[in-house]
């Protein structure tokens, strides 16, 4: 039982599991850290950016966010021999050249590996949508936040998707689903399973995402990702064109639907699949009138619905033109769907910061005068230097201080409550001590309360646009519903 990444990414990144190299805040790499796996270089498998060269050797290990410098990596032997032939000349056919190339190709990655950094971060939905491979597009972290909260999706949800695609929204609405694993009864305690779990607990549904993809080679490549991110058993991937086939599975108690996300070129062509009874043929003839009649429904299969008869059913169809909205709009009216509207979400992303200090307005520390010559402008340069690095050591401290913390619980040495006094871990301060870390943090501070506090809006987001229908079906309401609900609140 190994839990995935995305659900449960424990304090450290592991060999095996996939992590996430954060360049700048939009530019994710994400990587299996396969430290020991066969490379061209000496170091193993490395990752190559543009801020410089990673080993997974150095990440593997590392607390999730942590700042990791570059490398100078070795292409050693091994990076050399593979462009040389037998008979001695290289692949150009020239002796030597290829050699040459090597060799600068060399200089400059030691002249440049070392020069950067990068942040070491688990992989969420949100960091896998930034650094995802797009196979078509994808439905960015604004839009599925707002869809996943309207579909009011919880844990234990069984949600129907189409089209996977790409797997942005896939990734997401497992997240949102998530209680557990199949046969395994508590999350939060992972060694016990359906049969050890005490009897008497009802043993509860757990959440699934079922996703429908036509494009054969996309919808193998998604079930690849999804396997190597440990997700297999929580999302089931079906290669089908849903306009003609549907949603129903060869369990007949699945998927057991209560909330449905389309993402189809022609949404209304799949509506007639998702109802609770058989359509009238008048309802087909507007549902689907692009495709002949025959094709809509097959009369000798007997009608199975793909939704939940216990909850009410909400469904969001995600379309780019208004056109693609007023014909889904009529087909959920036609088939019965209630609470019909539509949302177009308008991100904007406000950046905040703190107007650079220029030398003059420096000057306020010292006097609020610009400064009398080159000396002293250099002396206030250096102290700005100083106190940023004494905020940038007090940081890490503080970082290194939380992952000792989270360490000490996971052993068990500190418990809840304890966290203040650190007394379970023998970290032991003197208020002498804590008075000067005070001070010296809050001279630090000093230097970004500094500066016009200024904001503006970025004027690009990354996300595909799209009109956001929504409605909701009601759920089945049999005569013994009825029955009950008389029985408990009065005629
Ligand atoms: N929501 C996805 C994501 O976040 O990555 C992106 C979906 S992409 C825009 C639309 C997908 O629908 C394409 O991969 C396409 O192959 C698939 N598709 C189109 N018609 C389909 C059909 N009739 N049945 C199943 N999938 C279909």
């Amino acid at each position: 039982f190994s839990p995935s990444p995305f659900l449960d990414p424990g304090t450290h990144a592991s060999a095996n599991n996939l992590g996430i190299l954060q360049l700048r805040r939009d530019q994710l790499i994400p990587a299996v850290l396969l430290p020991h796996a066969e490379s061209d270089y000496a170091e193993g498998k490395v990752e190559n950016t543009r801020f410089g060269s990673f080993p997974h050797s150095t990440l593997v290990g590392q607390p999730w966010g942590t700042q990791v410098l570059a490398s100078v990596v070795d292409t050693g032997s091994r990076g050399k021999s593979k462009k040389r032939k037998r008979d001695g000349k290289d692949e150009d056919g020239e002796a030597g050249k290829s050699d040459v190339k090597e060799a600068r190709k060399d200089i400059v990655k030691a002249a440049t590996a070392s020069s950067g950094f990068a942040h070491l971060v688990p992989p969420t939905p949100e960091t896998w949508t930034l650094s995802l491979p797009h196979r078509t597009q994808v439905v960015y972290t604004p839009d599925y936040s707002y869809i996943l909260q309207r579909l009011r999706v919880r844990p234990g949800d069984h949600i129907i998707e189409a089209g996977a695609g790409s797997g942005s929204f896939t990734h997401a609405a497992v997240r949102a689903v998530y209680n557990g694993y199949p046969g395994q009864s508590d999350p939060s305690n992972p060694t016990e399973d359906a049969d050890t779990a005490p009897k008497k607990r009802k043993r509860k549904r757990n959440g699934g995402v079922y996703s429908f993809e036509y494009h054969e080679p996309r919808a193998r490549q998604l079930q690849l990702e999804i396997s190597d991110h440990g997700l297999a058993p929580l999302v089931t991937i079906t290669h089908r064109d849903v306009y003609s086939d549907g949603f129903c599975l060869d369990n007949p108690s699945l998927p057991d639907a209560d909330a449905i996300f389309l993402d189809l070129p022609a949404p209304w062509q799949a509506l007639k699949h998702l109802t609770r009874s058989p359509p009238s043929s008048a309802a087909l003839k507007a549902t689907a009138p692009d495709i002949p009649t025959e094709t809509t429904a097959d009369a000798s299969k007997p009608f199975r619905s793909p939704l939940n008869p216990r909850t009410p059913t909400r469904i969001c169809t995600f379309s780019p033109c208004i056109e693609q909205v007023t014909r889904t709009v009529s087909a959920l009216r036609t088939l019965g769907w209630l609470e019909i509207d539509m949302v177009e979400i308008a991100a904007k992303r406000l950046e905040v910061r703190r107007e650079r200090v220029g030398l003059a307005e420096e000057g306020v520390r010292g006097g609020n005068s610009a400064p009398a010559n080159v000396q002293e402008a250099v002396q206030r340069l250096k102290d700005v230097e100083g106190r940023a690095a004494v905020f940038h050591s007090l940081q890490k401290e503080k970082q290194e201080e939380v992952m000792r913390r989270a360490e000490a619980r996971k052993r068990g040495e500190v418990g809840v409550g304890d966290e203040d006094g650190g007394k379970k871990e023998g970290v032991k301060t003197s208020r002498q001590d804590r008075l000067d870390k005070a001070k010296r943090e809050i001279e630090a501070r000093s230097l970004f309360k500094e500066g016009r506090l200024v904001h503006r809006t970025e004027p690009e987001l990354k996300t595909h646009t799209s009109y956001l229908v929504f409605a909701v079906l009601p759920r089945e309401w049999s005569g013994q519903d009825e029955e009950r609900a008389r029985r408990k609140w009065g005629k």
